[in-house]
């Protein structure tokens, strides 16, 4: 018996409450995490509220963890009792098939996610970090730099590799011009990570509160999306644009700013479908719309490495485990500079 305590959700309408639980035992690959900060992504307010049509209840969100290591199996090898240790959006794969070799787990179709996944280990679902502790297959823990401040690197963990990932597939660097389309939890890693790879970085926000925080991120250029002069003046210049809004909108407005050739990788994944694009504005500059998931494991530690290198981590405003209902709300309004971070030192039995 592993017993466990967190905040979840029992039903779209519900707010998240206190549960307990029961982790698995530590396996001869697993690592056993003490959780001392878990991000809030917008990923778990869809998943918590039953917006993707997925959710099987209890949903315990998080998928920004980092803690200390408490206890890891007979065969672990990379980490020792007192590491730090990071865990993102995923915590299994099938291990064999293509994009696990190439070290792409995220887009394996036996992945499975930190949370609101089946877990074949308790035969029930997988449960995440808004927790005190976590029990995780050694291949999919990351190391964890102790330069940096753990509070601020919990976010890394999704919302930075989710960036990250694009910005490298699409080789991103000094000479592109970049867009990136809002600033919430992804887009202001987005901005700071595209600035540190040496691209010129254009911020499009719908808020022009956040101008002057946009520049001090690394943003060269802020643009007010609902401000049609200010796009036009951008039209057919982007190499790459990333766009991590987390609601449905009008793409064309961003397709129309993409170069011959340009992409637009999309990032979000709101409740309801964008209308369809124009056909017109792909097929006359061989324009393309593309996806992105999160990143592979690989990749994460290589993110994180970079964010060491480069002291960067997310601005978060953190809080206490039983801010967490308050804070979706204040996250739906933009309320967020940039991402909640949850202290959980304050999720007592
Ligand atoms: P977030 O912190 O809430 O930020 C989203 C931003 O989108 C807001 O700050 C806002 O920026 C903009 N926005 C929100 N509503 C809008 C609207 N109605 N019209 C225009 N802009 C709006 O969310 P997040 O945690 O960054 O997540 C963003 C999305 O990415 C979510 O859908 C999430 O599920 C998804 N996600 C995907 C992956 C993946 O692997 N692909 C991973 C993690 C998250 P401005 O105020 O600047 O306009
Ligand atoms: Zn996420």
């Amino acid at each position: 018996m592993n017993k466990a305590i967190s905040y979840a959700a029992h039903s779209a309408k519900e707010k998240l409450v206190p549960f307990n639980f029961e982790r698995r035992d530590v396996g001869k690959k697993d690592i056993q995490i003490e959780i001392l900060f878990c991000g809030v992504c917008h990923s778990d307010l869809h998943t918590a509220r039953n917006e993707w049509q997925n959710a099987v209840y209890p949903v315990i969100p998080g998928h920004e963890i980092v803690g200390r290591v408490v206890s890891v199996g007979a065969d672990v090898k990379a980490f020792k009792i007192g590491d730090l240790a990071g865990v993102g959006c995923l915590v299994d794969s099938c291990g064999v098939c293509e994009d696990c070799t190439d070290g792409l787990e995220q887009y394996c179709d036996q992945e499975i996610f930190t949370y609101n996944s089946p877990d074949k280990h308790t035969g029930k679902m997988t449960y995440g970090g808004y927790s005190n502790q976590i029990v995780v297959d050694e291949h999919f823990v990351l190391h964890i730099s102790d330069k940096l401040d753990l509070a601020a690197v919990a976010p890394l963990l999704c919302a930075g590799i989710t960036t990250y990932s694009p910005l490298r597939h699409w080789k991103v660097g000094p000479g592109s011009k970049v867009g990136i389309v809002g600033l919430g939890g992804l887009g202001h890693m987005a901005v700071k990570l595209a600035h540190a790879m040496g691209a010129h970085v254009v911020l499009f926000t719908t808020s022009p509160d956040k101008i002057a925080d946009a520049k001090r991120l690394g943003a060269d250029e802020v643009v007010i999306s609902k401000n049609p002069d200010e796009m036009q003046a951008h039209l057919k210049s982007f190499d790459f644009i990333l766009n991590t809004v987390a609601a449905a909108h009008n793409l064309d407005i961003f397709v129309e700013l993409l170069k011959r050739d340009g992409t637009m990788c999309l990032n979000g994944v709101p409740e309801h479908a964008h209308p369809s694009p124009s056909i017109f504005n792909l097929i006359f500059k061989r324009r393309q719309i593309a996806g992105s998931l999160i990143g592979g494991i690989k990749e994460t530690q290589e993110m994180l490495n970079f964010c060491a290198e480069h002291n960067i981590t997310s601005d978060i405003e953190v809080i206490a485990i039983q801010d967490i209902n308050e804070a979706y709300e204040r996250m739906l309004k933009g309320d967020v500079k940039y991402r909640f971070v949850i202290d959980m030192a304050t999720l007592k039995d």
